[in-house]
């Protein structure tokens, strides 16, 4: 008998950590920060249950931190094992791991000099150099690789087509046949995305832990080329600047990818295009060196010496010096920056001297969450307050909700339908409560499968 233990994702899309017991092995499945909430949060600061001594290996899905943030702070209390991953989830680890550190830092030092810890002074969840130590673990595959990290079980990465990189993970059992199979979804991608193949299909799955973050949500069908096209011609008519805050891994090679796009197509004016963030610009480094792992048109492209993340008039900003400049540009352009939801990040000094135009536009490219910047100017706030100053938006407020990176219910479901077999159970987590209830109910009306939402802490034990 094996065991699978739940320490995260449950209750919440944050924090995934899935423990497993195989025979004298204990491995764990991503090893994410929580975030959101404060609640959630403090739980960052919380001893592991488990000596993390005792954890052999870390399996990850995909980089977001939600998945890897921890990985930090679980090396600093002690774990030392292998991290396994893809070689894109490695490399987007990297900038992610390093960056959520400098983060991590910048909040101790905040505190230390408002005097708002509890602690005397105020301590980094981790360091960069805690991340550096986590990163000097990491044990890239390819997808679809076999590994053996026993005599019975083997391992497998499938692209889960979320963010480059992001996998299933596949673990089997092949000493006896027939064979037993568990798989985690991590996030589940969209089909049909711009550049990242469609989630593949797998079979023989005897147990599944399934994503749930759009379980009880539908994308808007509308056509993201269209509206996008129809936001940058608007922009371009009424000659203003148009600002997208934009989460700089992932969700700004999207961007840029449709810029180009329609830009051939002739479906929009070539503008210069602005992307002021060193991460972003890292990060699309990568993506243009791991063309293997998307799509057969993406690839083809490449082949045609199209540079697919490449719009005719791109400008990368990576120094201050690059960023500053940025203000001299008065009319037609793209400026590309984070945050997404603009709470910190270069993208404020874009909006503080931008939204007092009404020429301009601000184009919101993701979810805004309650209590941001973003969520306030959507929700038709006429003022916003950027570094301490209150600044008047007239500015044109759009946004485009249908970039998601998941999948909603019914991609799952059709997803879930192409299985060969009905699993013996399937693990609903990362979601809020409502999202993993409806999930679990359509699961059980569509499929009449077995579907649980586990507790924190809550073990079950699997014949695996
Ligand atoms: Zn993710
Ligand atoms: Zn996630």
């Amino acid at each position: 008998m094996a065991k699978i233990t739940f320490y995260g994702a449950v209750g919440t899309v944050t924090g995934s950590k899935f423990m497993l017991e195989l025979k004298d092995r204990k491995i764990m499945i991503d090893c994410g920060m929580f975030q959101g909430k404060k609640e959630n949060r403090l739980m960052n600061w919380e001893p592991f249950p488990v000596p993390p001594q005792e954890i052999e290996k870390i399996i990850l899905t995909h980089g977001h931190i939600d998945h890897s943030g921890y990985l930090p702070r679980f090396c600093k209390m002690g774990f030392s094992g292998d991290i396994h991953c893809t070689h894109s989830t490695a490399d987007l680890c990297q900038i992610l791991l390093r960056d959520s550190a400098h983060i991590q830092e910048e909040d101790a030092r905040w505190a230390n000099k408002k005097g708002y810890s509890k602690h005397d002074p105020a301590r980094p969840l981790y360091t960069a150099e805690d991340a550096e130590n986590a990163l000097r673990l990491f044990k890239p595959y390819y997808y679809g690789e076999d590994f053996y990290f026993d005599s019975d079980y083997r391992l497998k990465f499938k692209d889960a087509g979320h963010l480059l990189g992001s996998a299933f993970v596949d673990i089997k059992n092949e000493s006896d046949k027939p064979t037993r199979k568990i798989v985690f979804s991590g996030d589940i991608g969209r089909p049909r995305g711009q550049f990242l193949r469609d989630p593949v299909q797998i079979f023989n799955v005897d147990y599944l832990v399934l994503e749930s973050t759009y379980g009880d949500r539908l994308h808007d069908p509308v056509n993201l080329y269209d509206e996008f096209a129809r936001i940058i011609q608007r922009s371009f008519d009424r000659g203003g600047v148009l600002i997208i805050p934009a989460f700089a891994v992932g969700r700004t090679q999207t961007l840029l990818y449709m810029i180009r796009e329609l830009e051939e197509a002739g479906r929009i004016p070539s503008l210069p295009v602005y992307v002021d963030s060193p991460m972003a610009v890292d990060t699309t480094d990568i993506f243009r060196r791991r063309i293997a792992d998307m799509n057969l048109s993406s690839r083809l492209m490449t082949l045609e010496g199209t540079r697919i993340f490449r719009p005719a008039q791109l400008h990368l900003c990576k120094t201050r010096d690059d960023s500053k400049r940025i203000n001299d540009v008065r009319s037609r352009a793209i400026i590309i920056s984070s945050s997404g939801m603009a709470t910190a990040g270069r993208i404020l000094h874009h909006l503080a001297q931008r939204l007092p135009d009404p020429r301009n536009t601000v184009l919101f490219s993701g979810f805004q969450v309650e209590g941001t910047r973003g969520r306030s100017m959507l929700e038709g706030n006429r003022n916003v307050k950027i570094h301490g100053d209150s600044v008047p938006v007239k500015a044109h407020v759009e946004s485009l909700l249908g970039f998601s990176g998941h999948a909603d219910y019914n991609e799952i479901l059709a997803w879930l339908h192409g299985f060969n077999k009905a699993p013996e159970k399937v693990f609903i987590v990362h979601g809020e409560p409502e999202a993993s209830d409806a999930l679990a109910q359509k699961i059980r009306d569509n499929l009449d499968w077995d579907a649980v939402i586990p507790h924190y802490g809550e073990s079950f034990e699997i014949d695996l």
